[in-house]
């Protein structure tokens, strides 16, 4: 779509007039019909492009059967021009699939796969919540080079299993060498995520926690999917902020230290509470107003120093996140030792072994 100049989409038009009736289907729309700038040099193609684009659209008579089609993963990115009556004035959003989706889609993408016995789809649909068509292809795909090189003859349950960590938490590298410090603070991070999480209401069952390597990850936590829900509370999200900070926390109570073993917690912690804040109005300081994708000038009229207030609003979300998960570290310190010395001894942790330290 990088040549998608304005004459490409003239010619695109003329042969659909040819053509009519027909669909012309833009994918991925938003390389085009991003907002509009007024900088010179090369957003200035992309600009005469959408303004082709946009003609193109208003040029249809009403005998003329086209229908244009449009897909994006960014809406909020589209130039409001686009969205007008008579150009892209419908919307249909499709979410993730739902169970009864995921179990469609992987019974599709594993009609040509020899699966064994064991494989039970339904439950992987169940562990899936949140995934979405592509990548559930990718797993049946990852699952079946995993057969090969286990020597499986047909893909089998544990196959499966282990496509669905590779594509969520990546490889597992068992060869890579790891110093005794870094396996202790990679133990109590991991091991601080799974404690915090276990206190808070809205959290899920944690499902396996691990210090064996994996991907760019030194360890991880994994839980047990959700069902499906389209809403999240405030509540939820607030603790869903705790539990990605209990990593962290965890380091600074018993090493008094910190690694960089936490930055992806922390870049999706940041990007949950700039949404808290930003898009889902949930902060009582500034209200229900949606501050994403705003020009400077459109920002201006929620006063001068608006992105001051927004910072100080997700900093403080971060913080009191933090602030709790010490906390409850403090408070479970005993959890927290057994359940870092368990990893350090055996380097996995299971469900139903991560309950019985509950009991
Ligand atoms: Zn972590």
């Amino acid at each position: 779509m990088q040549d998608f100049g304005a004459s490409r989409v003239r010619k695109l038009f003329e042969r659909a007039r040819k053509l009519a009736p027909c669909i012309v289907f833009i994918d991925e729309i938003d390389a085009i019909g991003s907002r509009r700038t007024s900088n010179s040099g090369a957003e200035t193609e992309n600009n005469q492009t959408l303004n082709q684009l946009l003609v193109e659209m208003d040029g249809f008579s009403s005998e003329e059967t086209i229908i244009v089609l449009a897909a994006t993963n960014r809406p909020e990115m589209l130039d409001k021009a686009l969205l007008r009556p008579g150009r892209f004035d419908r919307r249909i959003t499709i979410p993730t699939p739902d169970l009864k989706g995921r179990l469609d889609i992987l019974k599709i993408h594993s009609k040509d796969k020899k699966l064994a016995e064991d494989v039970n789809l339904e439950s992987i649909a169940e562990d899936t919540a949140g995934f979405t068509g592509a990548e559930l292809e990718n797993i049946l795909n990852e699952a079946a080079i995993i057969a090969t090189k286990n020597k499986h003859e047909d893909i089998e349950n544990m196959d499966i299993e282990e496509a669905v960590k590779k594509v969520t938490v990546g490889l597992e590298k068992r060869e890579r060498k790891y110093s005794e410090k870094d396996k202790r603070l990679t133990a109590y991070h991991e091991a601080g995520h799974a404690v915090v999480s276990r206190y808070l209401p809205t959290q899920t069952n944690v499902k396996e926690i691990s210090i064996i390597p994996r991907g760019v990850a030194g360890g991880y936590t994994m839980y047990k999917s959700d069902e499906d829900k389209y809403y999240i509370s405030k509540t939820e999200m607030e603790e869903k902020l705790i539990a990605l900070l209990g990593g962290r926390a965890a380091e600074k109570l018993v090493i008094n230290d910190i690694s960089t073993g936490a930055s992806n917690d922390i870049e999706v912690a940041t990007g949950i509470a700039r949404d808290m804040v930003t898009k889902y109005g949930m902060s009582d300081k500034l209200g229900p107003i949606d501050f994403q994708g705003k020009e400077p000038y459109e920002m201006q009229m929620f006063g001068e120093n608006i992105g001051d207030k927004i910072g100080a609003e997700v900093k403080e979300l971060i913080d009191t996140a933090y602030n709790r998960a010490i906390e409850l570290l403090k408070e479970h310190r005993d959890k927290l030792d057994l359940i870092a010395q368990e990893l350090l001894k055996n380097e996995k942790i299971n469900e139903e072994q991560f309950e019985k330290f509950f009991e």
